[in-house]
């Protein structure tokens, strides 16, 4: 894959999952593509997603299931190029893979698979990749000219294909939003997505002692609700559902978590009441909550309610209906996130009234795409984001 040559067709810049697909779809159009990375692996947040199997695609992808400030811009790249399409690669490249849950297609083996699969298919297309290669300037005059510290390149068109801002300790940088900006181009608000959420001291007084209890609970913000695993952790909440409410949620906002999701927690403690009257109240929690979250909400934010060693017997049918609401809807407000180097994702990025929701071209910048996360479309939690990169990719190589 070496070529001597400093100038191509195309120089993208990023080679991870969005910039790889790019590069494998120029390159089978037969364009000379030259793909730049200053990291010395290709794909390395491919390597280390979904838990190292790669959560490579959704089958419900659809646009409702991405943010942007313009809701409908994925639309376009998502209807080009499909989680089906991506499946057919995987299959022809004999990856076996499993549905996890919810739509979420993930590798029975490794991640390293879909890496080793992309580099497969950017050789065969002539794609030159260049690792280990800083960045210093880039500039237009009739064509793109791309400094580094191993020499200048120059190409008709560029594709900007460096992500988001999340992980900076695996290389992430602003850099696609700097070079946009120094064309012209709007970036929107940036703010870590898919995150865990911090909390305060009173909070942390539950949640810290049960830090690694998990259950199922529905999260929810405003019309927003995520039926999936929550997580206590140390320093607040984790687990899907909160990764994917994250997303959705602003400083300052509550967030109300359904505890038992699908049961008339009042009914149902009531009932409790007559057929276990000498039970104690965390020890009938018990039955539906994981015991140490039971006792735990007994002790703090149900304590106003419960005193001490209280038996079900000892407890009003309007005592239970409270603490049934506390239970439906369990409000919290997070005092913030875990920032930037736990988030899976950037929100916000390159603003997309810029540009062609078909091709990923600049509108005003002939030749310049933005592609993949670096542009302000992020996905939610299962696959969804590798799928916009996967279709963003696409376009652009289409395109080019
Ligand atoms: C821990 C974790 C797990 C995840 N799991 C999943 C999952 O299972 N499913 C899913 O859909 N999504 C997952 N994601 C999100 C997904 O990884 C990203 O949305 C996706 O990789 C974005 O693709 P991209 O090509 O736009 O950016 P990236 O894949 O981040 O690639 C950007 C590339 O640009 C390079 N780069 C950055 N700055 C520079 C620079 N200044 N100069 C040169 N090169 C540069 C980087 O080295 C990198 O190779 C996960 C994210 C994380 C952090």
């Amino acid at each position: 894959m070496h070529s001597p040559s400093h100038s191509f067709d195309v120089i993208i810049l990023g080679a991870g999952a969005a910039g790889l697909f790019c590069a494998i779809t120029a390159g089978q159009r037969g364009k000379r593509v030259l793909l730049l990375d200053h990291a010395d692996q290709a794909g390395a947040k491919i390597l280390i997603s979904g838990g190292g199997r790669c959560n490579f695609t959704n089958t419900g992808v659809q646009p409702e299931r991405f943010l942007s400030q313009n809701r409908n811009f994925a639309r376009s790249a998502l209807v080009r190029y499909t989680a089906k399409d991506f499946v057919a690669l995987v299959e022809k490249h004999r990856i076996a893979y499993h549905e996890k849950t919810l739509g979420q297609l993930f590798c029975d083996g490794s991640s390293r698979q879909i890496v080793a699969m992309l580099l497969a298919e950017a050789e065969a297309a002539q794609v030159d990749l260049r690792l280990n290669h800083r960045v210093t300037d880039v500039s237009r005059n009739d064509a793109y000219v791309v400094e580094t510290d191993k020499g200048s390149f120059t190409a008709p068109a560029l594709v900007l294909a460096t992500g988001g801002l999340s992980i900076p300790k695996m290389g992430a940088t602003g850099l696609s939003h700097q070079i946009a900006g120094r064309f012209g181009l709007a970036v929107t608000e940036t703010r870590p997505g898919l995150v865990p959420l911090t909390f305060g001291a009173d909070d942390l007084a539950l949640m810290q002692p049960i830090s690694g209890v998990s259950l199922e609970v529905v999260a929810k913000r405003e019309k927003r609700a995520f039926r999936e695993a929550m997580l206590f952790t140390h320093r607040g909440l984790s687990g899907p559902a909160i990764l994917q409410i994250s997303s959705y949620w602003r400083p300052g906002e509550p967030l109300s978590i359904d505890l038992m999701p699908d049961e008339d927690a009042g009914a149902w403690l009531i009932a409790r009441k007559r057929e276990r009257p000498k039970a104690a109240v965390h020890t009938i929690l018990g039955e539906r909550l994981p015991q140490r979250l039971a006792v735990g909400l007994v002790e703090t934010m149900l304590a106003p309610l419960v005193p001490p060693g209280a038996i079900m017997h000892g407890m009003s049918d309007k005592a239970l209906n409270k603490i049934a609401m506390v239970l439906k809807q369990f409000t919290v407000t997070p005092s913030g996130t875990e920032g930037y180097a736990k988030a899976e994702v950037t929100l916000g990025g390159v603003d997309t009234e810029a540009l062609s929701s078909r091709t990923m071209e600049t509108k005003e910048v002939p030749g310049l795409f933005v592609i993949g996360e670096a542009v302000d479309v992020t996905g939610w939690l299962g696959g969804y984001n590798f799928q916009w990169a996967w279709s963003s990719g696409w376009c652009a190589g289409q395109a080019i």
